[in-house]
């Protein structure tokens, strides 16, 4: 496994590949079984995998949040290695943001609801540094978690918007076997959080309103930001202690 800090390494590398089925899984590193599942995948359907590990301050918009971030960084170059992985990349920002941010991409309607409404400058930070990547990265596949449903589905859009060559691709939510869904931020939750996460999609997948859904979660202890169903997918966005979690469930899917 080839692991550069440098995008002009990166470049050479690429441009070396004589390859028809290159698969990018970008992350912010501490990586779980969530992000385990989507290198599986890109393992499986591509010739060759890149995983990027860069923490985008950008997207915060809570200087806490980025603070307590969690790193493992060797473990994480130790899962990609025995998951297969070809090429690492661990840009730093003057590498990310040689224009120190002056250039953004925006979206104007999606972006603006669910947790583009609560955490402002998120998604523009979000899609500017996924924009970067992509054009750096030069893969076939892209591979996304629906875990960040609005994400994966404003990233899949900007794709199509922007006629650039890579495809998107879903991949379902990989949950602990209580139901919590894997992220990064889980293992900030207090032993006491912790236990009680799992209600937070018990609740959404419940046949009741997104106001009773809040209330019921607010009465049970989790601090809410929002939970809205748009087009028969409900979405939740909690906070527990410092730690926010998000989550969708299709209502679809679970017959309501
Ligand atoms: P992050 O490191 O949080 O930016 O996530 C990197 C990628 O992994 C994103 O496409 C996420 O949607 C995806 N991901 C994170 N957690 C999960 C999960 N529990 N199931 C599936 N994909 C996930």
């Amino acid at each position: 496994m080839k692991i550069t800090r440098s995008i002009t390494e990166y470049k050479r590398w690429r441009n070396s590949l004589n390859c028809t089925a290159l698969g990018f899984v970008p992350t912010m590193g501490a990586l779980h079984i969530g992000h385990a599942s989507l290198l599986e995948r890109s393992v499986a359907e591509c010739e060759l995998t890149v995983l990027s590990i860069y923490v985008n301050a950008a997207q915060f918009d809570n200087a806490g949040d980025l603070a307590n971030y969690p790193d493992s960084r060797e473990q994480d170059l130790a899962l990609a290695e025995k998951l297969g992985v070809d090429m690492v990349i661990l840009p730093e920002y003057d590498q990310m943001y040689p224009d120190n941010y002056r250039y953004q991409v925006d979206e104007k309607v999606f972006s603006q609801k669910l947790c583009g409404a609560h955490r402002s400058g998120h998604f523009t930070g979000v899609l500017t540094v996924v924009m970067k990547l992509l054009n750096i990265v030069q893969a076939h596949k892209a591979y996304f978690g629906k875990k960040d449903y609005q994400q994966y589905r404003l990233i899949a859009d900007m794709v199509e918007a922007f006629f650039l060559g890579t495809e998107i691709v879903g991949c379902e939510i990989v949950r602990e076997p209580d139901g919590l869904a894997c992220s990064s931020r889980n293992v900030n939750l207090s032993d006491h959080f912790r236990k009680l996460a799992p209600k937070f999609r018990q609740l959404l997948m419940r046949d009741l309103l997104d106001d009773e859904v809040a209330g019921a979660l607010s009465l049970a202890g989790f601090e809410v930001d929002y939970i809205e169903t748009l087009e028969k997918r409900r979405y939740g966005a909690v906070t527990l202690g410092e730690v926010r979690l998000i989550d969708n469930v299709s209502l679809f899917e679970e017959g309501l």
